[in-house]
């Protein structure tokens, strides 16, 4: 094994194509050539979804049979809720004294979320924002640094929370002891997905193709998705690399791109016709998970079962780090 690995996803509904090519496939990889902890972040999904705690239990499900479907396999990885390895709270708390607040009030994803959520307007309004939101980065660090990570895998674009927790790993190391790893980022090269819309794909803005949908509702969404806006008429020549259409042919129907390509540039294919091959090509890519998901889904218990022993594989190392850090403290 070349090292440690932890990552996690939010039980906030079910996957999308977004979370799929944006990161499952690459831990699907990584599981092989790594000791793998893969989290279903219970905790951090009520951040923002505090008053729909009965949904977060809920979509744990969800998000459990969409990583299993996908190819995490819980003989090779730690597949495991949050909130069933309690130690990552301590430590949480434990972060937290020797976290200064300038450096959660600069994190820029926390000021994205919380405008998200229109409760700020302004940098100068991040006091109003919840703690949980604010202090989301330290308890990021304590689910790292709990299994000593010394990798995790992430977009460009999330590199500033990793350097978070690098940050609070140096104090820690500085002050008391020298326990923790500087985890490194596992940058991964990913397609790039677009919603329905054209947006990114995201669920708040309604615009998903998730990984359960069923091929009827895939061909619907696919039917309904934005393309070029300079094609008006199905006689104007198209522009296929300003089509969302065409950025999924070019993850799902490798070989028939230069066709399609070919084809809208010299309108010989109406969109129409294009988005039915998209579709096709979609639904039968997907076709292996979806068959495993349906399976999955009748055995609940079972799902369970792989959470509650990933929790106990997950659990053993976070409860040795804890002794270690109780002692390095020296407070008890
Ligand atoms: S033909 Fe296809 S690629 Fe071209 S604009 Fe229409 S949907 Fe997009």
């Amino acid at each position: 094994m070349k090292g440690t690995i932890l990552s996690g996803m939010r039980p906030t509904g079910k996957l999308h194509l977004g979370n799929l090519e944006g990161a499952l496939r690459q831990w699907v990889t990584l599981q092989d050539e790594y000791k793998c902890f893969w989290m279903i972040a219970d905790w951090h999904a009520l951040t923002t979804s505090y008053g729909n705690a009965q949904e977060v239990k809920q979509n744990v499900l969800q998000v459990a049979l969409d990583f299993l479907s996908a190819g995490l396999d819980p003989e090779k990885s730690a597949i495991f809720r949050q909130s069933d390895v309690k130690e990552h709270a301590e430590l949480h708390l434990l972060l937290s004294m020797i976290t200064p607040t300038p450096l959660l009030i600069r994190n820029p994803t926390v000021k994205e979320q919380a405008r998200d959520m229109g409760l700020i307007g302004g940098d100068e309004e991040m006091v109003k924002i919840n703690y949980g939101l604010l202090g989301y980065p330290v308890l990021q660090a304590a689910d790292i640094l709990i299994y000593k990570a010394n990798f995790v895998p992430v977009g460009k674009d999330q590199l500033s929370h990793l350097e978070i927790t690098r940050e609070i790993a140096r104090k820690f190391n500085f002050l008391y002891k020298a326990i923790f790893p500087e985890p490194q980022p596992i940058i991964g090269e990913y397609p790039l997905i677009l919603g329905t819309d054209g947006r990114k794909m995201s669920k708040s803005y309604d615009n998903c193709i998730f990984i359960s949908d069923s091929p009827e509702v895939i061909r619907e969404k696919v039917g309904n998705m934005f393309t070029d806006p300079r094609r008006i008429y199905r006689s104007d020549p198209g522009h296929p690399d300003e089509c969302p259409v065409f950025l999924y042919h070019l993850i799902y129907n490798e070989s028939e791109i230069s066709e399609i390509k070919e084809a809208c540039q010299n309108a010989k294919i109406g969109c129409v016709e294009c988005k039915r091959l998209c579709a096709e090509a979609l639904v039968q890519r997907l076709a292996p998970i979806r068959e495993k998901r349906e399976k999955l889904e009748q055995s609940p218990s079972l799902i369970f079962d792989i959470l509650g022993e990933g929790a106990r594989k997950a659990k053993e190392v976070a409860s040795a780090t804890m002794e270690e850090v109780r002692e390095a403290i020296g407070a008890w």
